[in-house]
């Protein structure tokens, strides 16, 4: 604190990492941050966790990119194996911005001319703003002329949209984890907000403190676990069969709201019938739970006055995602736990702008605010908002673009931040892909994985070198202000974006952020009374908003559901296996995640030098006996080997685990997680099974 003396100004911003959307003010002295500290913003109360706290140096990086790179003649794509960000690149040679630009620009468009609008596709990115992820799903609508444009929500929270949508017709969450405070009863399943939702998490433990009942539900422990009420640790993939049996209490003891469900639901008596067999005695052996413990906690739930569910991706990365979710979805329902204090379903959502990038229409099915590109009443309002015809086909999701370039019908791609050479699952096939697209452009602040395919890579902007909003997991949305000048030639986002739209004969002429906004609420009636200029009085305003002068809603869906009947739907489910069951070759269990210090693919936080001293290494985390039985000492390397790869690091003995289980991180390239994992996918939310895969461990030679 002692720096502060020597800031010579501050700026209000918001975190650039997690969905939490904490506030924070950025100390500078001569350009540079000097320190953060957290502020009154509505999801943190002035706190912050170490990413939001210590990560704030990535941006000026040595690795950083400051201008334009072009690929030199010649040179084949794929990953350099001498890459080394702190030497010139041989791959890449520099060029000014017209010639980037350019060449950017006439790669895609001669492959639109020779192939059709269904040859290109893009992915925009979660950790931009919405007024970038807007032009981003413009452009490739209305300049590629296809709806082939998605993001990182495939990879997190695409199931859990899908059942949202699908029962109670709003993907975004019906309330607050503030809430959680009002609640008597709050599950936590499928998630681990102390590592991942950090600031979260201390609500949550303020939540156990002042009596309200946590009830974790995880095949792993956690740090939250010791503010728990109940903990039921569950055999990996057999959610359904638990949530099912829980269901199936509520209905023969006949613990449901009739009032409720009589007045905002429809299908209740198909779902009783439908769990009417599915008892806590015929599915304990499966989920590894006692019978008397499924009901103890199915009781409990139903009988609070007011409880929560809050879920992360151990519910929505599986094949079975979205039946997880209509799970959830439906003990909510059946127990009168949504629309008030207190009450809710809540998907803590990643990425810092996931919900907003979502929101503004970077989902290959629906334009903005989830309106399906197929209702042609939603594509003529959307034609007359930007005078073009629209492609009524919905596009590809990011593994089925993956897909798609390798069966040879996607040829080119405009990757806006981006990481799908360490985000996506099965890597080898990933990166094989991006090695046979005839053009790729990338848009970053390093030479990333996937910029090591590209033929073009465009030098953006960091989080706290532009002005922007972001939505957070509460439905807040939220400003993001300037708080140090672009290094080198690197440009704002939606300047690139602007720059390849009018290279596509696209009359763009976007001054600032704020005229974007502006246009975005002619498109999204969720922005109804928020303005750029609300946001810069306030800072943050939660959707929907009645009113310009009120508050946004906390809590919905008290009267009515958005559905046509105005109510929501229960979804029966059948438990079904992971995709890859662990046998005899494979006989344990491979999960992947997030680290505390560490962002998704950690080009970020691996160069943020705190977060990067605090986890320098990638780790698999055993539980004690694992080591002991595969006679293994903690820090020894282990080679973990699935049917797609293998890769070698140390392990870390971690008592929260169980036996059977190991956990990788995905952020670091040198032993990356993902050449493991399966890209089966959940059929309706499309997003792959990164939570469940069989794997085999045996000892490694000492690097
Ligand atoms: Fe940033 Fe999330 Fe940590 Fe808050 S909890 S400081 S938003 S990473």
């Amino acid at each position: 604190r002692g720096d502060s003396k020597v800031a010579d100004k501050t700026v209000d911003s918001v975190c650039p990492y997690c969905g939490v959307g904490c506030q924070l003010t950025y100390h500078i002295k001569d350009d540079e941050i000097l320190f953060v500290e957290g502020r009154d913003g509505p999801s943190n109360q002035n706190r912050l966790c170490v990413k939001g706290r210590f990560g704030f140096d990535y941006p000026r990086h040595p690795s950083r990119l400051t201008v334009p790179l072009v690929r030199r003649e010649g040179v084949p794509k794929g990953l350099d194996p001498a890459f080394d960000p702190a030497k010139p690149l041989s791959h890449f040679r520099e060029a000014n911005w017209d010639e980037a630009l350019d060449l950017a620009a006439k790669g895609l468009v001669e492959l639109k001319d020779a192939h059709g609008p269904d040859a290109l596709a893009g992915f925009g990115s979660a950790k931009c703003s919405n007024e970038e992820a807007w032009l981003f799903q413009k452009l490739v609508r209305t300049g590629f002329g296809s709806n082939h444009v998605d993001h990182c929500t495939r990879l997190c929270h695409a199931s859990s949209v899908a059942a949202l949508m699908e029962c109670i017709g709003s993907g975004a969450v019906t309330a607050s984890f503030m809430q959680a405070l009002e609640a008597d009863v709050v599950i936590l399943t499928g998630c681990n907000p102390t590592v991942n939702h950090p600031v979260a998490a201390t609500f949550f433990k303020q939540a156990a403190k002042r009596g309200t009942r946590l009830i974790v539900i995880d095949p792993r422990g956690q740090a939250l676990g010791a503010y728990a009420h109940k903990a039921l640790r569950f055999t990996p993939g057999s959610d359904v069969s638990l949530f099912n049996a829980m269901l199936n209490v509520i209905v023969t003891e006949e613990l449901y709201d009739q009032t409720y469900i009589d007045a905002h639901t429809e299908g209740f008596e198909a779902l009783k019938e439908h769990v009417r067999d599915l008892t806590p005695e015929a599915m304990a052996e499966s989920c590894g739970v006692s019978a008397e413990e499924i009901r103890a906690v199915a009781r409990e739930y139903a009988n609070a006055d007011k409880a929560m569910i809050f879920w992360g991706m151990g519910i929505s990365q599986h094949v079975h995602g979205t039946d997880n979710a209509r799970c959830l979805i439906s003990l909510a329902l059946a127990c009168g736990q949504t629309g008030r204090p207190g009450t809710g379903l809540h998907p803590l959502r990643g990425q810092n702008n996931v919900q907003g990038a979502s929101d503004a229409g970077l989902i290959p099915m629906v334009m903005p605010d989830y309106q399906p590109v197929s209702d042609a009443q939603v594509r003529s309002a959307f034609e007359e908002l930007w005078n073009t015809k629209l492609d009524d086909k919905p596009g590809l999701t990011v593994v089925e673009i993956m897909e798609a370039i390798n069966a040879g019908t996607i040829k080119g791609m405009y990757i806006q931040g981006e990481n799908p050479a360490m985000s996506d699952p099965d890597l080898d096939h990933a990166r094989a892909a991006l090695a046979k697209l005839e053009h790729l452009v990338v848009q970053d602040l390093f030479v990333t994985e996937t910029a090591q395919f590209a033929d073009v890579i465009l030098p953006a902007s960091a989080w706290p070198e532009k002005d922007g909003t972001v939505t957070n997991t509460n439905r807040q949305v939220q400003m993001g202000r300037q708080a140090m000048p672009l290094p080198g030639e690197a440009k704002p986002d939606w300047w690139i974006i602007q720059e390849i739209a009018k290279r596509f004969g696209l009359p763009w002429n976007y001054r600032h952020p704020r005229e974007v906004f502006a246009e975005m609420t002619h498109g999204m009636p969720s922005l109804d009374h928020i303005s750029w200029e609300r946001l810069e009085r306030e800072d943050s305003v939660t959707y929907p908003c009645p009113a310009d002068d009120a508050p946004g809603a906390d809590v919905v869906f008290s009267d009515a559901f958005p559905t046509a009947s105005g109510r929501a739907k229960f979804s029966p489910t059948l438990p079904l296996p992971p995709d890859e069951p662990i046998d005899g070759d494979y006989p344990t269990v491979l999960t992947t995640g997030r680290q505390l210090e560490h962002w998704h693919t950690g080009s970020m936080t691996r160069r943020a030098r705190v977060l990067d001293d605090l986890e320098p290494e990638a780790v698999a985390s055993l539980a004690p006996s694992e080591l002991r039985r595969l006679g293994l000492e903690p820090g020894d390397p282990v080679s973990i080997t699935t049917r797609r790869g293998q890769i070698t690091l140390r392990t870390r003995a971690d008592s929260l685990m169980p036996e059977g289980m190991v956990f990788v991180p995905f952020c670091y390239a040198e032993a990356a997680a993902n050449i493991l994992t399966n890209p089966a996918l959940d059929p309706y939310g499309k997003i792959p099974e990164f939570k469940y895969a069989a794997c085999r461990l045996t000892r490694a030679e000492a690097r």
